[in-house]
This record gives structure tokens, sequence and C-alpha cells, in this order.
């Protein structure tokens, strides 16, 4: 199923800066540190969420 190639990144909120999700990228296409508008229960919007390390 998922390729070697896969890593898990954590998603956190700009807001209030808690880990919210946790997902998979491909490390072939996204090599850099990824972006994605998620809603955050906490801050209770769509807000930008960052991988961390
Ligand atoms: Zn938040």
């Amino acid at each position: 199923m998922a390729s070697d190639k896969r890593v898990q990144v954590t998603l956190e909120c700009q807001g209030c800066r808690r880990r919210n999700y946790i997902t998979t990228k491909s490390k072939v296409n996204t090599r850099e540190r990824i972006e994605l508008k998620k809603f955050c229960r906490w801050c209770r919007s769509h807000v930008d969420h960052k991988e961390t390390r």
C-alpha cells in the first residue's frame, strides 16, 4: 500500500499551536514543509496548519 516514500507529518495549528492532525505526504512530491488549511476545533475556524517535526 503506502510506499516507503511517504512520511508521516504532524500538522500544527498556527492559531493556538495545537497539533491537531497527523497525515502523510509523499517525500518525492513534497520536499518542503506543507501547509494546509484545516478546521481547528480549538480556534473554531479554519486556520493554516503547518508541518512540524
Ligand atoms: Zn487552533
